[in-house]
């Protein structure tokens, strides 16, 4: 059974045909810049086959029609005709409350996907273009699947997940805590569940540690979330990127009056402008600011040494709120990759019995438990594939139909 997993953006979308039987990638690529100037498209295949090429698609069905070409012909074919393609999966942004699982799409999924766009308006609206570009590519013969960043974590409890506002916006608009990288989050503490031996989860307390361009820390009891960092929106939790994580909110109203900008211009302050890059100047490439830290950059320093004491507090809190904890986990760009935080981090966490085996955290983007033998509470390296999460759902749920 072949799967096509689909992270449809606004002006882009990013594909990556897997082969099921093997749980095999074949081919993956994006296209960039859909209906707007500057088009392109770029396609790898497992056997290292690349190409990159300027084109202009003046929407989703056009980018699918480049997909299409790049995967059934030229040297980057990977399959005979989409005919095989078995079903699609969608990657969603926000689910809301109305989705703790995936679900096959039809007419009621969409509607309540585009009833979402209040609260993720540039994702859902255009994850609900690459549905509909999708279905007009494959044919309603061809079942699609949408698989929600959210709905992992909609088993937290209310006390974690709504903040100290008067209760009548939650009621009114849904305001409070969802929770994003709910597959990533998924598939990592699956895994540790495994690797500590309890399949099941029962019994298990993990924080699991989303650590990339975009980030989150997730408390997960028994293989249920009980808390994450990030919010309404992926903004919450600790510095990011780009990404400014948790301030206090009046600061907010605060900059916005003496600056006098309009809630959009803040936004994009928040999610653009801040995070790694806001304080250091440098860059929201964790590579450039590891290495103007080296060179001696005093605020490329700062910046380091603030995600890491956020990272620190969130895991102390989330240690309470869990009652202990049997494992962490480092996952993404930056957990997987970045020696020097991982090191730092656990050697922060010596107070709980935390020790580090140097030499297996010597190693970048592979599973690896990376505690010492005689640490109180384990630590692995688990790298994340989101995709392949999109497309076990997408398969299990054309199964059962
Ligand atoms: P996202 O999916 O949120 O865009 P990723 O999980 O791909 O982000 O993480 C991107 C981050 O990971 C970047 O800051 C990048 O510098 C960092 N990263 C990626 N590869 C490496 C590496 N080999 N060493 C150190 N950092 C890396």
């Amino acid at each position: 059974m072949k799967i096509l997993v689909i992270n449809a953006g606004s002006s882009s979308l990013k594909y990556q045909l897997i082969d099921m039987d093997g749980e095999k990638m074949l081919a993956k690529g994006l296209c960039g810049r859909i209906g707007i100037d500057g088009g392109y498209f770029d396609h790898k295949t497992a056997d290292g086959y690349h190409t990159h090429y300027d084109v202009q698609m003046k929407d989703h069905t056009a980018a699918f029609a480049e997909v299409k070409k790049a995967l059934t012909e030229g040297e980057g074919k990977v399959i005979d005709s989409f005919d095989e393609v078995t079903a699609i999966g969608h990657r969603i942004v926000q689910g809301g409350a109305i989705f703790d699982k995936s679900v096959l799409v039809d007419e009621k999924v969409i509607a309540d996907i585009e009833s979402l766009i209040p609260l993720a308006p540039l994702h859902n609206a255009a994850h609900v273009q690459g549905i509909r570009a999708a279905i007009e590519t494959f044919g309603k013969d061809v079942p699609e699947v949408v698989v929600f960043d959210t709905s992992f974590h909609a088993t937290m409890p209310p006390k974690a997940y709504l903040w100290g506002l008067p209760y009548e916006y939650y009621e009114k608009y849904a305001v409070r805590r969802y929770g994003f990288h709910g597959t990533s989050h998924r598939f990592v503490s699956k895994r540790c569940a495994e690797l500590l031996g309890k399949p099941d989860a029962k019994g298990t307390k993990i924080i699991t540690c989303h650590i990339g361009n975009g980030s989150s820390l997730a408390a997960i009891k028994d293989g249920k979330v009980i808390d994450t960092t990030m919010g309404l929106t992926p903004l919450d939790g600790f510095m990011m990127g780009s990404r400014s994580g948790a301030v206090d909110p009046s600061a907010i109203t605060f900059i916005m009056e003496k600056e006098g900008l309009s809630p959009a211009e803040m936004d994009e302050i928040l999610n653009k402008k801040s995070g790694m890059l806001g304080i250091s100047g440098v860059s929201s490439d964790d590579r450039d600011v590891t290495k103007a830290m080296t060179e001696g950059h005093e605020m490329a320093k700062l910046a380091w040494d603030m995600r890491e004491y956020q990272i620190l507090k969130y895991i102390g809190g989330f240690v309470t709120a869990l009652g202990g904890v049997d494992a962490i986990v480092f996952t993404a760009g930056i957990g997987e990759n970045q020696i020097q935080l991982r090191k730092e981090i656990m050697e922060n966490l010596a107070y709980m019995g935390m020790t580090l085996n140097e030499e297996n955290n010597n190693t970048r983007g592979q599973e690896i438990e990376i505690s010492g033998a005689d640490s109180a509470v384990r630590a692995f390296v688990i790298p994340t594939n989101e995709e392949l999460v999109i497309a076990r759902d997408t398969k299990a749920i054309v199964e059962a139909l």
